[in-house]
Parts: structure tokens; sequence; C-alpha cells
């Protein structure tokens, strides 16, 4: 198998050293040797021993950056981009396939070669989604699958109404008692998932269940753990009330999404947790409601939107003291609604910097080499070093003085997943 050369790059490794200038081989799917290059162009070994080029696909990259594949650590693929969740219930399953994997091939195209899904809208979609992709008959990134959401009744996503049929609410699973969520989260297992997903807290979204508000129970939460344990899988949760934040780490959740409302006791805990536990704010649901979804009637009241503000303050305010604290926070998030559509994922990186005072350096490691972690692959994936995987991006520019770039796929030279090209350089770059 021939093994694909870039030429002089520029490397953002995604560990968080500063970037060198390298000859990258990539052969058999991975990171085959790196050859750190001095000023004039060599690498600093003599000419002699420069990167051989025989049996290579050299492909003159002329400075361009090279870093790894972002990674998106709260992927919904089969939200719809619609203004309100009842549309991924109402969606019928076959049409519903079809977008998911459409949005599948979206995030690789945007330079997402991986995806951890907090939750499906149908219960087989992300696990079928992913089988398709593993296969290779369906371009996407690296997946792990999700459940739906399993929610407590009249807690978030819970649609059922008294008069309606109950099977239409199915975009999340209403689940009460240890037992109940026990069988959904068995049943989740045995279709295939990867990620168990719950839902302990309220969210403003729901008027009825605030954000503060906790609706799961000890035992609940300590019966889907108790399952992902038996199983090897892991828990996602929707988490913004502080005693859910608390009941999450108690029983062992691996991901907590959102965590606006940690109280003092809250931080302790999760600093406490660090090594085993992903925060992840998505951002971009919140600032978006916010700025953008007035064309699309939202937020709908001024207490609506007053309630959304309070959420974001909370949430930076948090995001922020974790940080300090050393806690894994990643950027990206709760992507595919109408005013904060699936692929502009990116853009999450520039609000790490702008809101929670990432330096951009610190929001790439978030979406690489922490990514590769929270995909349970930290030893193989997220970075540019040898043995890793080629999950790779080649950016036109340097992310690290405008990370606006990352979001505009004409900016992305060439995408590669494993090794393989999803996105070819253009032909003047190769064969040189
Ligand atoms: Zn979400």
């Amino acid at each position: 198998m021939t093994s694909i050369l870039f030429r002089n790059v520029n490397v953002i490794d995604g560990s968080g050293k500063p970037p060198y200038s390298a000859d990258v081989r990539v052969a058999d799917g991975r990171i085959a040797s790196i050859a750190r290059l001095n000023e004039s162009g060599s690498n600093g070994e003599g000419s002699a021993s420069a990167m051989s080029e025989h049996g290579d696909d050299v492909i003159d990259c002329r400075g361009a950056t090279l870093m790894p594949g972002l990674i998106e650590p709260h992927a919904h693929l089969s939200f719809v981009d619609q203004a309100t969740p009842a549309a991924f219930s109402t969606l019928p399953v076959e049409e519903h396939l079809l977008l998911t994997l459409k949005h599948a091939k979206l995030y690789l195209d945007q330079g997402f070669t991986s995806c951890f899904s907090a939750a499906a809208t149908k219960p087989r979609l992300d696990v079928v989604v992913r089988n398709a992709i593993n296969r290779g008959e369906h371009p996407g990134p690296r997946l792990r699958a999700a459940s739906v959401q399993f929610t407590v009744t009249g807690g978030v996503g819970d649609l059922r109404q008294m008069h309606l049929d109950p099977g239409e609410a199915m975009y999340t699973l209403p689940c009460d008692g240890p037992v109940e969520f026990r069988r959904a989260a068995r049943e989740a297992c045995r279709e295939g998932v990867d990620v168990l997903k719950i839902v302990p807290s309220g969210d403003t979204s729901t008027p009825a269940v605030p954000s503060a508000r906790t609706l799961m129970t000890d035992d609940e939460v300590a019966a889907v753990c108790e399952v992902a344990r038996a199983h090897e899988r892991v828990v996602a949760a929707h988490a913004r009330s502080a005693e859910s934040i608390k009941m999450c780490l108690r029983h062992g959740v691996d991901v907590l999404y959102h965590a606006s409302y940690a109280d003092s006791e809250a931080l302790d805990l999760l600093e406490a947790h660090k090594d085993d536990v992903f925060i992840a704010p998505a951002l971009s649901v919140t600032v978006t409601r916010l700025r953008d979804a007035g064309k699309f009637g939202l937020p709908s009241t001024d207490a609506m939107k007053r309630r959304i503000e309070n959420d974001l303050q909370k949430t930076i305010d948090v995001m922020k003291a974790l940080k300090t604290r050393g806690v894994r926070v990643l950027p990206g998030g709760d992507y595919g609604f109408m005013w904060n559509p699936h692929g502009a994922n990116a853009r999450d990186l520039g609000y790490f910097v702008e809101l929670l005072g990432f330096t951009p350096m610190e929001a790439i490691v978030g979406a690489t080499r922490l990514g590769g972690e929270i995909m349970g692959m930290g030893s193989e994936l997220g970075q540019v070093r040898e043995g890793y995987l080629a999950d790779l991006l080649l950016v036109d520019g340097d992310p690290l003085s405008d990370l606006r770039i990352l979001e505009d796929a004409q900016k992305l030279i060439a995408i590669m997943k494993g090794g393989t090209f999803h996105k070819r350089p253009a032909p003047h770059l190769s064969g040189v």
C-alpha cells in the first residue's frame, strides 16, 4: 500500500504544544512518521536523511496547517434543523434515516472526523448509521452511537399529551423508577448503543421543569450506571442543576452536558472527578437562541429570554471555574436546530475564546486531544503523533490566528479519516 507524505506542513498536533514545521507520512491508516524541519526546510539532520519520497504519494503542502480532525462531543445527528423537538418525533423513520446519514456526511465535510453522540431521536438511528459508516457504506465520522434520551414522566422531552397516542412521543423515552430505567438501558445495550443518555435535570426550553430543577432520583441514575458498567458502555447526562451534577458524579456518569448551576460543592466534586468525567457546556445552542433565533420567533417571551440569559451567564461562570480547576471542558454541542444548524459546529471554538477566556490553542486541544479521550480512544485518536490514527485536516491558513477558518469548509484543503482521503487536495498540490 502506498503511503502518503504531507511535505512541509505546519503541525498543530492537538497536544497544546507549540506548532512546528514537519513532513508527515501516513501509512496503513496511521501516522507512520513525523520528521521535523528546521528553518531552511530540511529535517535538521542533513539533506541525506530527509524523509524519503520513494513509494509515497506526495502532497506539497507549502506550509499549510496539518492538525487532527475535529471531534464533536455532543452530537445529535438525527436532529433535523427544526425550531422545536416535536419535529424529531413526527418525522417517519425512513426520511429520518436519510437525513441522519446526510448529516453524518456533512460533519465529515466540515472536518469533524469523530462524533460522540448525545442522543438519537429514534432508538436505532445512531446505531444503524454508525454501522453503515464502519462498513464503509456511507461517508461519516467515527461515531459513538447513543440511545434516545431516558427522561422521567413530565421531564425534558416528554412530549406526550393525554389525548394522543403515547407512542408518538418517540424522541425521548419516559421512564419512572429504577426498574423502568434499567429496562430501557438494557434494551438500548441490546440494540448496540455505545452511550446511554439520561436527563436528570430540567431545562429552560421546557418551562414546566426549569434548568435548576432535579428530576431523576438517585436510584434511577444508579440503575442506568449499573447497566452501563455491566455492558461496558458509557453514560452521558443532561445535567444543569447542582443536585443532578452531584447525583451523576456519585454514580459514575462519564459525560456531563451543560452543568450550568453547579454550586461550590458540585465544583469541588467535579474537580475531584476531573480524571474520569468530561464536561461539554454546549454554548452555541444557548448563545444562538439569544442572538439568532429571533427570526424564528424565539425566545417567545421576555421572561423566557431572561431565563436563557441567566442559563448562559451561569454556564459561563461555571466553565471558567472548571477550567481553572483543571476539569476537561470540551467545545461543541447541540447543533441541529434551525437557528443552530448542523455543520456550523466549529464556531463553538470561537465561543470558548470569546466567552470563556480560552486561548485558540486551548480551544483546539478541547476539540482534538480531549475529543479523542471522550471517544475512549485517547491513546490513538485526537493528536498528530506517530502511531495515532490518521484523522487529519490540511487547512489553508493558521487557525491559531483566526479560528473562524475552521468553520469554512473551503479552507479545508484535505480531510482524511483513518488514512483515507474524504476530501483530496487539489491536483496541483499532488505528484510533486
Ligand atoms: Zn443535547
